[in-house]
């Protein structure tokens, strides 16, 4: 029996997409899918591009000041927009989170990735074959959705036996080092 091979590809039509999220992921979503002739719409809950990396508007970003990238620039970047060596002044080969932050506007900038902010996207479903997406300010029907909301802005904290009484802290809360100085601390974790 002879098998034909079919490949369905998106850009023989161009449909209406939802990109929930505009930090690295749903940045380069949007590019590649306006690339391709689509029509994208990027709704994003914060007041600016960059989610994680958002460290001054994002409060819900587990960023800390000190921290560095631990990867090189060059191998987080986008194949289609080489991480230059400076967008904040830091030009260290593992920079700070404000670089990172400056690279991905600097990419939105200049791929002209819109994006609407203050938009929080609260619901989303199937209607009549369309996914009906409901956010604040708008309600818009598309053919498909990009979930790029991210996963590090909710903690989980496990359950543990026993009693302890000193200061436990979440990785997501932690801000500075200055709490625990002169003091012995176990870490939970290694990521
Ligand atoms: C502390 C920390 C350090 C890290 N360091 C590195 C590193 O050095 N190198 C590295 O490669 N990776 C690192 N990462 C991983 C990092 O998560 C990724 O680099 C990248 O930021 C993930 O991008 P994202 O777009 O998937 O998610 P996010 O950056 O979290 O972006 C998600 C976006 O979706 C938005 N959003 C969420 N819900 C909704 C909604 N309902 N409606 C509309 N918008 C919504 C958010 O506001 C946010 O802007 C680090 C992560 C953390 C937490």
């Amino acid at each position: 029996m002879r098998t034909v091979r079919r490949t369905i590809s998106l850009s023989a039509r161009h449909i209406s997409v939802c990109v929930v999220g505009a930090g690295g992921a749903g940045l380069i979503s949007t590019h590649e899918l306006n690339k391709e002739g689509h029509s994208v719409t990027c709704l994003e809950s914060e007041k600016d591009i960059g989610g994680t990396w958002d460290y001054q508007t994002n409060t819900r970003s587990s960023m800390y000041p000190s921290l560095r990238t631990n990867l090189p620039r060059n191998l987080m970047a986008y194949q289609c927009f080489p991480f230059g060596p400076n967008y904040t002044g830091d030009m260290r080969r593992y920079p700070g989170h404000a670089e990172i932050h400056g690279y991905l506007k600097a990419f939105a900038e200049e791929k002209k990735v819109e994006v609407k902010f203050d938009s929080p996207v609260e619901n989303i479903e199937k209607v009549e074959g369309k996914w009906e997406v409901r956010y604040r300010g708008g309600n818009d029907k598309f053919d498909a959705i990009v979930i790029a909301n991210g996963h590090y802005e909710t903690k989980h904290v496990p359950d543990f036996t026993g009693h302890f009484d000193g200061k436990i802290l979440h990785s997501h809360d932690y801000k500075s080092p200055k709490d625990f100085a002169g003091k012995r601390v176990i870490f939970l974790g290694s990521a």
